[in-house]
């Protein structure tokens, strides 16, 4: 491990010995890990770029996704991450933030970026004629390939930008540095060889026997590739264990559980709504579950009694939960098997290679069990937002803190538990929406004059973003529709309620959201 490489693209070519083992498994398409790297070798040299050019990826999860990524990293670039689901105006605006020497997009996402007048270059992997990559040559993109040049990467090379709104509503991407996605992954490497060990322990055997009588993982990607958990632990982690990642195009739930049965999977890793579904699907009785070594769960707040039902219907399984953010290379804390049944309630045990401080309203650094701001440090952490000085300052300080904007407390253990968040942000099936680009969207509409979103508790997507507004001229679907236009529609309030009067204000003069949840179900209940 101390040997490791923090340069991404020389751990993804380790990555090449898994040869014919089976990587990708999508719809009819079966893929070894040889038949995806000699893709890549392809696709590489066509991307024409230089070192440190930007290579936006814009697909839906499938296999050209992975090969663009792998693409990128081998020619030297950084690979940039659009949210696949982003309106027209929201593309361009990722676009326009990190400047691409290319764009990879499928047709429909090609569409939509022309839409929203992007002119530069576009490839589409999708129309690659070997597209099935069965080794013969031809097609849109010949057969030009060949080795490319080492591109060896400095640790502190920008690797991947991943996108956050953040508080101003203005989208902005996260820079992660080789040193950072190679510590990220060590670290969950690391916490997953402790938890191989404590099986061993309890086994009796030899932690080297365990791991050879292991068969090769199976993981059900159903997390966007371009979120940090999609890439690191649904897509990077699975590459360098040599496991077979089985793509869902969408999420659905029935479709999930025969996926599991007849590719075998062991590992299912997804956000709260997605193992809600799971319990709640007609097909559950049927379903055979006896694959699954491993069921965790992240992003957002685990409800205990969730993963009770989930442990009662695959008894095997191990049960695991994580907190992690972008601007962190993904986990921070992870918890798996027994660590995470003696405490339920936590989000994970702090990872190695992390620090974690818990400061009070005085910047001071509280003691255990002391509940206060979330700041983490260590080299996973980003190196900044892409060309935002400002925004950086802001949560990154000069001595490597980042602020999560997140509240809780570690116990002795060293066991974080998070209460709150300071962000204004709400979490709604496993996706981050910023308060702020909503109501931006919400009071650019004519005849809106005041307007507030924020997020009531949600059984099934843990929040559901609604928003309070004041004016004339619109109806509840009208703006409903009207935002799930200029955003992506995930970010469409769910409901929308109208007041008669000003909206609250605190003493800062700032709506007061706080008094707007106190009172929506009066407010959505009253006459429009
Ligand atoms: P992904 O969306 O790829 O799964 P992520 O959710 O860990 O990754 P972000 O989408 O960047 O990362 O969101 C980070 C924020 O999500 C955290 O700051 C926190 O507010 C929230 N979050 C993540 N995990 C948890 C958790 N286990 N419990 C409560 N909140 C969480
Ligand atoms: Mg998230």
């Amino acid at each position: 491990f101390v040997n490791m490489p923090a340069d991404l693209g020389v751990l993804i070519d380790a990555a090449r010995r898994h040869g014919d083992k089976t990587f990708i498994v999508e719809g009819e398409r079966r893929l070894t890990f040889e038949d995806v790297f000699a893709w890549r070798d392809r696709i590489a040299p066509q991307l024409r770029i230089a070192k440190g050019d930007r290579v936006a990826i814009c697909m839906r999860n499938r296999a050209e996704w992975i090969v663009a990524f792998m693409a990128a990293v081998k020619a030297g670039g950084v690979a940039a991450l659009l949210n696949s689901r982003g309106s027209p105006d929201e593309l361009v605006a990722m676009i326009e933030e990190v400047t691409p020497a290319v764009v990879i997009a499928d047709a429909d996402r090609a569409a939509r970026l022309r839409e929203g007048g992007y002119a530069g270059r576009i490839l589409d992997l999708t129309a690659d004629a070997n597209a099935d990559a069965d080794g013969d040559a031809g097609g849109a993109w010949g057969n030009a390939g060949g080795s490319l040049p080492v591109q060896p990467a400095a640790p502190d090379d920008p690797a991947a930008i991943l996108f956050t709104s953040g508080t101003t509503g203005r989208v902005k991407g996260a820079v992660l540095t080789h040193r950072a996605l190679t510590t990220g992954l060590l670290s969950m490497q690391l916490s997953g060889v402790m938890v191989l060990h404590n099986m061993a322990r309890k086994l009796g055997v030899e932690p080297e026997t365990l791991m050879s009588q292991m068969p090769q993982q199976a993981v059900l990607l159903v997390y966007p590739l371009f979120h940090i958990s999609g890439l690191g632990s649904a897509f990077l982690s699975p590459l360098f264990a040599g496991s077979k990642i089985v793509i869902m195009r969408r999420w659905d739930a029935n479709e999930a559980l025969r996926l599991i049965r007849d590719e075998q999977i062991t590992m299912f890793t997804g956000v709260p709504t997605m193992l809600w579904d799971l319990l709640n699907t007609a097909r559950l009785e049927d379903a055979d579950l006896s694959s699954l070594r491993n069921v965790a769960s992240g992003g957002q707040a685990l409800p205990v009694n969730l993963l009770q039902a989930i442990r009662n219907v695959c008894p095997a399984a191990q049960m695991g939960t994580g907190y992690g953010m972008t601007e962190a290379s993904g986990a921070i804390a992870q918890a798996v098997g027994e660590d995470f049944v003696r405490k339920p309630a936590s989000a994970g045990r702090v990872l190695p290679l992390v620090d974690v401080r818990i400061e009070g309203p005085g910047s001071e650094a509280l003691a255990a069990g002391l509940t206060g701001e979330i700041l983490v440090r260590g080299a996973q952490t980003m190196q900044c937002y892409w060309n935002h000085p400002d925004d950086t300052a802001a949560v990154l300080s000069e001595d490597g803190w980042l602020r999560t904007g997140d509240v809780g407390y570690v116990d002795e253990e060293g066991y974080i538990f998070i209460v709150d968040r300071t962000k204004d942000m709400v979490i709604s099936g496993g996706e981050n929406i910023y308060c702020a680009e909503v109501e931006r969207a919400l009071g650019e509409l004519p005849g809106i004059t005041e307007c507030a979103a924020f997020g009531i508790p949600d059984e099934r997507l843990g929040e559901l973003l609604v928003a309070v507004v004041v004016g004339e001229g619109h109806s509840e679907a009208s703006l409903i529709g009207d935002v799930g236009e200029r955003l992506a529609r995930y970010k469409a309030p769910g409901r929308v309620a109208f007041s008669s009067e000003t909206l609250p204000r605190n003493a800062v003069g700032k709506i007061d959201k706080r008094a707007l949840k106190a009172r929506w179900n009066e407010l959505i209940g009253g006459p429009a």
